[in-house]
């Protein structure tokens, strides 16, 4: 049999794709190497995010399921007084005021699930590689827990695999981010009072000198807790077991971190990840296209993940939908735009994603000057306004200007300390 597309990976942007080509009338499968529920870190998604739930009528599950609303974030430092919290309501387009924190296990599975009774095929069994007709990729190898092997053609194969980016990795396309390199420890915690700062439901990001931990809530009094550090620092003060890392840098953080882990308790072991932050140089090619984690993920300290896993679920489902009915070829031409747009979305939140490391550009979002113009732009953003650039170029250009100052101004007084103690002490 022909499948029109297979989806290698069941996770939100694998899903996606499957029930918007099953919508069009197409005959998708979906391959999953895991038993769902299982767990995957990710758990804080966005405002923008619901349009594409309600679309998928999956929005009325979520609420019934009673996942913790999200109406806000906190941004702040762990040990000085600046913090500040936005309120999505604020933005632009007020409309887009909440979202919800999931645990992921139980998200990812309800999703699929949702997906399956709205009439897509889901198998369990492993991608093994892809089948080859000359250039063009025309199907996938799988392995099937019975460990026997299968082959299933496809008129083209969405790679939504996850960080394993099984096709950007098999034709070596994967180029690690050059400004970000990472490591990150995390887990679900139990006893955190929630600080005074942060309405029930925000997600809470905590800056200090190495990193920044993120505070998740979920409805049933969890909550995740991780925290991400340079690579290299990490490297430098490697200590095991993890758990011992991770304690060494709530000491470091000290401050709001220490306050709020001071009686938290743990059910479950921790888990780390390293060096995520990477995209494909290509996303797509003769036979296939890559979606979600697959084709690029950088940084998680604004929660866009799922948003653009589900988001470039939609969009390649739809110009794959389009190009089928047309007896078009499905490759690199074709998914031009859905690349140019996965590039310009990138290219929205990036800047906030590079620049949080910096210290001026912190003071700036823990404790933002009372311009509301400036104010709107920030949280539309971090409303997670991605896929709609035209709603933020102009005030993004203003917003920039006025960062690249502030940075330029902190610069020159730095220089002019150093060299007034230069001078004063003839070091
Ligand atoms: C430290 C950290 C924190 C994060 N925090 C957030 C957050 O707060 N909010 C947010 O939105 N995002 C967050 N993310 C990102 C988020 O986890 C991902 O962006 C999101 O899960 C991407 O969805 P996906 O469907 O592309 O991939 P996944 O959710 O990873 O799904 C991929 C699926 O493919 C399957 N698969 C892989 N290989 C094969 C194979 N060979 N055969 C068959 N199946 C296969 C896997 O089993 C998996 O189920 C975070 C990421 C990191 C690293």
């Amino acid at each position: 049999m022909l499948y029109d597309a297979v989806i290698i990976g069941g996770g939100p942007a694998g899903a996606t794709s499957a029930y918007y080509l099953a919508k069009a009338g197409l005959n998708p499968l979906v391959i999953e190497q895991t038993q769902f529920p299982r767990y995957c870190v990710g758990e804080s998604l966005l405002p923008y995010n619901m349009d594409i739930f309600r679309e998928m009528k999956f929005d009325k599950i979520l609420e019934e399921k009673g996942f913790m609303k999200k109406e806000g974030a906190v941004f702040g430092s762990s040990v000085s007084k600046e913090i500040n919290r936005i309120d999505f309501s604020d933005g632009m387009e007020p409309e887009y005021s909440y979202a919800y924190q999931v645990p992921r296990d139980e998200f990812d599975n309800l999703l699929l699930e949702h997906v399956k009774a709205e009439g897509v095929e889901v198998l369990q069994g492993k991608v093994t590689e892809p089948v080859m007709d000359g250039q063009k990729v025309s199907g996938v190898k799988i392995r099937l827990s019975d460990k026997s092997e299968r082959t299933i053609k496809s008129k083209v194969v969405v790679d939504a695999s996850g960080r394993s980016s099984l096709l950007a990795r098999k034709y070596n396309l994967l180029i690690p981010d050059p400004h970000i390199e990472t490591f990150a420890v995390f887990g679900l915690f139990n006893n955190i009072s929630w600080p005074k700062e942060a309405k029930n439901g925000d997600i809470l990001i905590l800056a200090f000198e190495h990193g920044w931990f993120w505070f998740i809530p979920f409805a049933d009094g969890r909550i995740s807790v991780g925290v991400v550090v340079d690579f290299k620092y990490y490297q430098r003060c490697r200590i095991e077991p993890l758990e011992d890392f991770f304690d060494l840098m709530i000491r470091n953080a000290s401050g709001r971190v220490a306050t709020l882990l001071k009686n938290a308790s743990r059910d479950e072991p921790l888990h780390a990840l390293q060096k995520f932050s990477r995209y494909a140089e290509k996303k797509s090619g003769p036979g296939w296209v890559s979606v979600g984690d697959a084709a690029m993920f950088v940084d998680p300290v604004f929660s866009a993940g799922v948003l653009v896993a589900m988001s470039t679920g939609r969009l390649v489902a739809s110009i794959t939908a389009e190009a089928i009915s047309k007896n078009h070829e499905l490759n690199a031409e074709t998914y031009k735009p859905y690349e140019d747009a996965l590039v310009s979305a990138y290219n929205t939140v990036l800047p906030f994603i590079y620049h949080f490391r910096s210290p001026s550009f912190q003071k700036l979002l823990f404790h933002p000057p009372k311009d509301g113009k400036l104010v709107k732009l920030v949280v539309t953003i971090l409303s997670g306004c991605f896929f709609k650039p035209e709603l933020t170029d102009q005030d993004s250009k203003r917003f920039w200007r006025i960062v690249r100052l502030i940075e330029t101004k902190d610069k020159l007084v730095y220089f002019l300390k150093f060299h007034w103690l230069f001078d004063k002490f003839k070091i």
